[in-house]
């Protein structure tokens, strides 16, 4: 690219090259990034549907969240991308509300989009997202509501909202149970008497066969290998385990150098030196006390040999996440040199072994000891793996639970509330700021729109119903999809931690804002060649100008 501005300086844009400037950009953009979040809406609250996806190479994701499908997607449009973005936001900031997030995005760019056809300037727009934005936030903090951190029955309310229309659902109240205890195992109380949650030290593990009501909460790690010689023993009741980041074989160096024999002796000499090599290492790991080694990389097959004659059990090719959690479980450190290993570096607990599924248990002890593994359980790959991002999901909206005591009423709830809020802040802001304030108003009833009308309920009685209900002060008045009602939501036990509200609000309102703000597109023409030939991936729009019109095909996707 670089090369070819330099070989032609005076010529800016090439022949091939596009422009698409004012209202053009920012309709081209709206309705790319507006594709995007129709695509995942489908998918929003209990009863919406999941999608299929299937990669280039054939491999089949069936999910319903929103990150995920919008990650699998493979989209190839620089707009649709910021709105990729914003999910990935949410993903990392609040672990769920990715759809919420996404969707709502969406909906802000519509209503701006009919905006700008009433010659309201994009930086007005702006503006005024900005301020409602703001003042949204600031309304939802003053609508959440203070829990007790150890009130399970809330905590299972957020957990199972946050699973319902999941994979996870038809197991919730089990999993529920588990993800609490998991939660509550890694909290601690700091100094001022706040809970921090830990998740690093909550470890999911899923294992197919069986089904998700056999999921469990083990204290310590659970490490799917074998050990490495059948000789070996497999349950260590008073286990020292060391914890190794270097492999067990002949040292590279001297296995690759260049020896030249004159003498069968010689071949023999060097054999011994490879071997005695081999023993010493063992012996290091048994002089420093250990009974089980976890070893990150490779065994040779004549120390697998020796450790096993010396009863030591022996793992390879450990993962390095692993590692790093058994170095937690049991209060080892890792040891990257066996020449330096000494006893302080052992971990110490036990190890146990489950046959049928080819597992290790490994439970540390005392107090340098810290970490839970959630072992889920499915009938097959595709139902684990949807599991574990529902659970995942789960974990991250107990934990904020845990750790701030802030939720909300779900359902839509909070929405037309907040709805209902900025219509009335709206009043107060001067000029066409005014009318973006009241779009980000509108923009919010999306949700309870959606949630109903994937539960095949009528969208437009469900609002005036809620708006209605909210003008009569009744705060938590939302839709429970489950019974088709307009009920208090949070009594019905649909309960949202605040915190993923605020941040949907903002990633929203930011990734709006960004695509709002293009004025002038300009794309170097051989973008829209290249990728010209693969139509057939699913949503690979080409790249491009040509491929931003190629957006609406993933519309279809609803
Ligand atoms: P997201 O990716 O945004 O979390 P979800 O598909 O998980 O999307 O849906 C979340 C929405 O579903 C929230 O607005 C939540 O309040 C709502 N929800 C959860 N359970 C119910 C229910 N029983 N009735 C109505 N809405 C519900
Ligand atoms: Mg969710």
């Amino acid at each position: 690219m670089s090369q070819r501005m330099r070989s032609q300086p005076m010529i800016i844009l090439g022949d091939d090259s596009q422009r698409v400037q004012d209202e053009d950009a920012q309709e081209h953009n709206i309705s790319a990034a507006r594709a995007v979040a129709q695509a995942v809406r489908t998918t929003l609250g209990p009863k919406g549907m999941d999608k299929m996806l299937v990669d280039s190479m054939g491999d089949v994701t069936i999910t319903n969240d929103g990150v995920t499908i919008l990650k699998e997607m493979d989209i190839d449009n620089p707009t649709a991308e910021m709105i990729v973005e914003v999910a990935e936001t949410q993903e990392d900031e609040a672990g769920d509300g990715t759809t919420t997030a996404v969707a709502l995005a969406g909906e802000l760019l519509k209503n701006a989009e009919d905006l700008i056809e009433q010659e309201i300037h994009p930086t007005a727009i702006i503006r005024g997202f900005t301020l409602a934005a703001e003042q949204a936030r600031e309304e939802a903090n003053d609508i959440a509501e203070n829990v007790d951190t150890d009130d399970t029955e809330v905590l299972r309310s957020v957990a199972e909202t946050s699973m319902t229309g999941k994979g996870a659902e038809v197991n919730k109240e089990h999993l529920a149970e588990l993800i609490i205890e998991a939660v509550q195992a890694v909290t601690v109380e700091s100094d001022d008497d706040e809970n921090v949650v830990d998740l690093e030290y909550a470890n999911i593990e899923t294992q197919t066969g069986g089904s998700a009501d056999d999921s469990e909460l083990l204290d310590g790690a659970v490490v799917s290998k074998d050990p490495v010689h059948d000789d070996m023993p497999t349950d260590v009741e008073d286990a020292s385990v060391m914890l190794l980041g270097e492999p067990i074989e002949v040292e590279e160096a001297e296995a690759s150098a260049e020896i030249s024999l004159s003498s069968p002796d010689q071949l023999q000499d060097f054999l011994d030196q490879e071997d005695s090599q081999l023993r010493e290492k063992v012996e290091r790991i048994e002089d420093a006390g250990a009974n089980v080694v976890f070893c990150q990389k490779g065994i040779d097959d004549l120390a697998q040999h020796f450790l096993a004659k010396k009863g030591i059990l022996a793992v390879r090719r450990a993962k390095k996440s692993d590692m790093e959690f058994l170095s937690e479980v049991l209060g080892a450190r890792i040891v990257s040199d066996l020449d330096s290993a000494s006893e302080d570096d052992l971990g110490h607990g036990s190890v146990r072994r489950d046959d049928a599924d080819e597992l290790f248990y490994v439970e540390g002890e005392g107090e340098e000891s810290h970490g839970v593994t959630l072992l889920l359980r499915g009938s097959t790959d595709h139902v684990v793996d949807e599991l574990e991002r529902g659970i995942t999901d789960a974990l991250d909206v107990v934990s904020q639970t845990v750790a701030d005591g802030r939720v909300l009423a779900g359902g839509g709830a909070v929405e037309v509330e907040l709805a209902r809020r900025l219509r009335g802040y709206a009043d107060g802001v001067e000029g066409r700021e005014q009318l973006a304030v009241e779009a980000f108003a509108d923009a919010f009833e999306l949700v309870p729109r959606v949630l109903a009308e994937n539960a095949g309920l009528d969208p437009v009685d469900t609002l005036v119903d809620l708006r209605a209900a909210h003008d009569d002060g009744e705060k938590r008045a939302g839709l429970d999809v489950l019974s088709g009602e307009v009920e208090d939501t949070f009594e019905a036990g649909i309960v949202e931690p605040a915190h993923a509200k605020a941040q949907a609000i903002s990633s929203a309102a930011e990734a709006a804002n960004l695509v709002l703000k293009i004025d002038d597109i300009i794309a170097a023409g051989d973008l829209s060649t290249e990728g010209g030939d693969e139509g057939g991936a699913p949503g690979g729009a080409p790249g491009g100008m040509g491929g931003m019109g190629g957006m609406g095909g993933m519309g279809g996707m609803t």
